[in-house]
């Protein structure tokens, strides 16, 4: 078979969630955002697995992705939904009782007049000027929302990948701020803000990136092991040239590994000549540039002919390929590609 095989580890994902869910005080809950069909990882899986590891609370991005998660999780946990309540999402909301993050006072006079009885949360900006009503937005609504009783109020930090960035402190004080004495629950944290103490923890917090093995949570298992099978090898002379262009020129005798994957599988072709495929433990680096379906791998140095190379997995981690490619994290895992075979371990499984 010539493509990829994504495995992806649900009891690390339990295991990250749980860890996660300890560096905050036990009255906190700790909830799970599952966007982007659970950062790429595929949401009925990953939901499943985060609900067994105790999560009550659950974040998406739009009412659709809450949707998906109501039918995988039945009654029960809390689905809220970032966008908020976007003209047709009514009925979507109401069927499935998901909770929209109400982001602006045509929001909020949407919600209330549609659907008075159904659950809301208040979404406030405070400083990161993308979703949420603003200091003035909120004052003059306030009295009216409260009144109205939203399950929750949040904002989400800009810059919680960088504990030493005064916008952190800045927006944690807008925060306070603006919510003090509400009696509604909080929250502010992000993987990021979860690790940069409890000032940020509030009564509810919001890990993503560090569920699946991310960067800022350096201690996260990998979720996601990509392996790739190798198609062909070839020996090269010094002065040959691989693939697309001749970007790459063999300086010496070489070989070379043709490996089913490119970037029509999210393995984006900023990784051209950068970067590196693993096999047992030895990195072996990308040559020429990344074609739509394969990739030039110099094996020269290895001393069996390998059948797969791994991209993703313990020697290699969706940081480190981001950082290969000038990217985030969260950009690798939601860019896998659909040809992968996935195969679920663990538990939830
Ligand atoms: C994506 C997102 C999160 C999760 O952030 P991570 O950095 O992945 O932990 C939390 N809150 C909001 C509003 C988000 O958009």
């Amino acid at each position: 078979m010539a493509t990829g095989f994504l495995t992806i580890d649900l009891d690390a994902l339990a295991r990250n969630w749980k860890a996660l869910d300890r560096a905050s005080a036990a009255d906190v809950q700790t909830a799970a955002v599952v966007k982007a069909e659970g950062y790429g990882l595929g949401i009925g899986p990953v939901a499943r697995t985060l609900a067994r590891a105790g999560a009550r609370h659950f974040f998406v991005a739009v009412a659709e992705e809450g949707a998906a998660i109501r039918e995988t999780l039945g009654r029960g946990p809390d689905i809220y939904v970032f966008s908020g309540h976007m003209a047709g999402d009514t009925d979507m909301i109401n069927d499935l009782d998901l909770i929209p993050m109400l982001n602006s006072v045509d929001q909020l006079t949407r919600h209330l007049e549609a659907l008075p009885a159904q659950p809301f949360g208040i979404q406030l900006d405070t400083g990161m000027n993308r979703l949420g009503m603003e200091r003035a937005e909120w004052q003059a609504v306030a009295e009216i929302a409260l009144t109205a009783g939203p399950r929750l109020i949040m904002s989400h930090l800009a810059s919680a990948d960088d504990p030493a960035d005064p916008l952190n402190a800045q927006q944690l004080a807008a925060f306070v701020e603006m919510t003090q004495g509400c009696g509604v629950p909080r929250s502010l944290a992000s993987t990021g803000g979860i690790l940069m103490g409890k000032d940020y923890h509030f009564d509810v917090t919001r890990p993503g990136i560090g569920l699946y093995g991310g960067r800022p949570f350096e201690e996260a298992d990998p979720v996601a092991h990509l392996d790739i099978p190798v198609i062909q090898t070839r020996d090269i002379d010094p002065g040959e040239v691989v693939g697309y262009g001749g970007t790459w020129t063999a300086p010496a005798q070489c070989r070379i590994a043709t490996v089913a994957a490119g970037y029509a599988d999210g393995l984006t072709r900023h990784l051209s000549n950068k970067g590196h495929l693993f096999h047992d433990g030895a990195p072996c680096p990308i040559v020429g540039r990344v074609s739509m379906d394969l990739i030039g791998v110099d094996i020269s140095h290895l001393t069996s002919e390998p059948r797969t190379l791994q991209m993703l997995g313990t020697d290699q981690s969706i940081d480190d390929v981001a950082d290969a490619a000038g990217t985030i994290g969260y950009e690798i895992l939601t860019s896998l590609g659909a040809r992968y075979k996935r195969r679920y371990s663990g538990a939830g499984a």
